[in-house]
């Protein structure tokens, strides 16, 4: 064992303790520090609602899932893809399956059991394990020559403690959910030590728009079904997809809305604001649905009329009445179209800490192929503190796990080159 080298990983969560995982089997001592009293909080949490670890879609569709960083995160992913996620799983003795959609899941859907072997492993492979203890500062050793390590400042309890360290992995999540323990606090440790990191935002998040007081006091926290979402970019770019969403009091929730998150961002921080427009019958055309309008009783009133007809329900004439000139509704193809295309303009994203995940970060620029800060060498990141995003489908975990690798992978060299040259 090259138990004289102490590898210190801070951030229990999924990056970090697949790099602690490698590390350790490479024989070096590791310890790993964490703010919260227990490891891998949202990584349980993403077990609450049914853990969806990996996708089974084929690589070169699923690299694409991570946008313009879909070339820079390659390094990591194509060398622990979702077929080594299903693998490592079984090795830990969770078996896995893959639903209609593709997405691929532990058997039981649930975080816990895994999170449990999985540390327990880690345990019997020698890694120790520091709660309660938040980083606050990081330098050289020697400030003159970094190849001595770092020493890494904790609080413990109100307490600082101190501990030097010949490579670190710093694994410090993003700044969704800070309860959890990912706050994003780490922010100015690492810009004080000129690296380049870009400001983190909500991904994977709600929106903001304008309801009416009627609207918001007689549909917050109802449900829009089998709808699209129709938006055209900046760029001109233009987008569609089907799905379902929340109407909040104040917006959308929603994995409809967490799909095209990235998107409707971008837009709002260039424009100021995004505008969608809403199909409330996407599985029927123009003309299907005049036809379905055309059998207006006498006598009907509007509303029974649109649910009888065309199935609308009281949210979706909201909507309508909320955004049409009242009117102009009783003409049949003005009333096709505007079921056709609901307007709303998003206004702003919803807050980081709301959001499902983060993006910015650690830029690339930032760091080596095997994710080391270039201004501080020994010091490598993983995880979701580097500047990446993805939607959900289980890409945020795989690109967590397999950057862990690769950064454990850098540590091993590292550690390994720096002991050559003292030989
Ligand atoms: C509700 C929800 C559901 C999700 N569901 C899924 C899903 O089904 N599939 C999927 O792929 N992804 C899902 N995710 C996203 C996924 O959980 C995250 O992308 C992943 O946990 C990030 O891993 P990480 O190791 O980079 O950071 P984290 O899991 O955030 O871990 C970072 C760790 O660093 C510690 N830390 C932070 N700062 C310090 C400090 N200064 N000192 C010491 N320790 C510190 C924190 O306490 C934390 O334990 C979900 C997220 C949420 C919020």
């Amino acid at each position: 064992m090259n138990s004289d080298k102490v590898v210190v990983v801070v951030g229990a969560g999924p990056a970090g303790l697949m790099a602690a995982e490698v590390i350790s089997q490479a024989g070096f001592k590791v310890k790993v520090f964490d703010a919260k009293p227990s490891a891998g909080r949202k990584f349980l949490l993403a077990g609450v609602g049914g853990m969806n670890i990996t996708h089974s879609e084929p690589y070169p569709q699923f690299i694409t899932r991570y946008y313009e960083k879909s070339q820079w995160l390659s390094q990591a992913i194509s060398q622990f893809t979702a077929d080594d996620i299903q693998a490592w799983m079984k090795s830990l003795g969770i078996d896995s399956f893959t639903g209609s959609s593709g997405r691929v899941f532990p058997q039981d859907m649930k975080a816990a059991p895994l999170l449990r072997n999985w540390l327990k492993n880690l345990r019997d492979n020698g890694v120790e394990f520091y709660p309660n203890h938040k980083l606050i500062a990081l330098a050289p050793f020697n400030l003159h020559d970094q190849s001595n390590g770092y020493q890494l400042s904790f609080i413990n309890k109100a307490e600082p403690t101190e501990i030097t360290a010949q490579a670190v992995v710093l694994a410090l999540g993003g700044a969704s959910w800070p309860k959890l323990g990912s706050d994003g606090k780490w922010f100015n440790l690492l810009t004080d030590k000129g690296v380049s990191v870009h400001k983190l935002q909500s991904a994977n998040c709600g929106f903001y728009c304008n309801w009416s007081t009627y609207l918001q006091n007689q549909f917050a926290g109802t449900q829009l079904k089998n709808i699209a979402l129709h938006f055209t970019a900046p760029n001109g770019e233009k987008m569609v997809k089907k799905g379902e969403c929340i109407v909040t009091k104040d917006g959308f929730e929603g994995s409809l809305f967490y799909a095209f998150s990235k998107y409707l961002r971008d837009a709002i921080n260039q424009t100021g604001q995004a505008n969608i427009t809403i199909d409330l019958i996407p599985d029927l055309s123009f003309e299907q649905i005049c036809q379905k309008l055309s059998n207006k009783k006498p006598k009907e009133s509007f509303n029974k009329y649109l649910k009888r007809s065309i199935a609308l329900n009281s949210l979706e004439i909201a909507l309508l009445f909320e955004k049409f000139d009242k009117t102009q509704l009783h003409n049949i193809e003005y009333l096709a179209r505007a079921i056709q295309q609901v307007p709303v303009t998003l206004t702003q994203v919803k807050p980081i800490e709301e959001a499902i995940s983060s993006a910015g970060g650690v830029c690339q620029s930032s760091v080596n192929h095997n994710l080391m800060l270039t201004a501080l060498p020994g010091i490598f990141c993983a995880g979701e503190m580097l500047d990446w995003e993805a939607p959900t489908g289980g890409y945020l975990l795989t690109a967590c796990f397999a950057t862990g690798r690769l950064a454990a992978t850098g540590v091993c060299d590292f550690l390994s080159n720096n002991l050559n040259k003292q030989i």
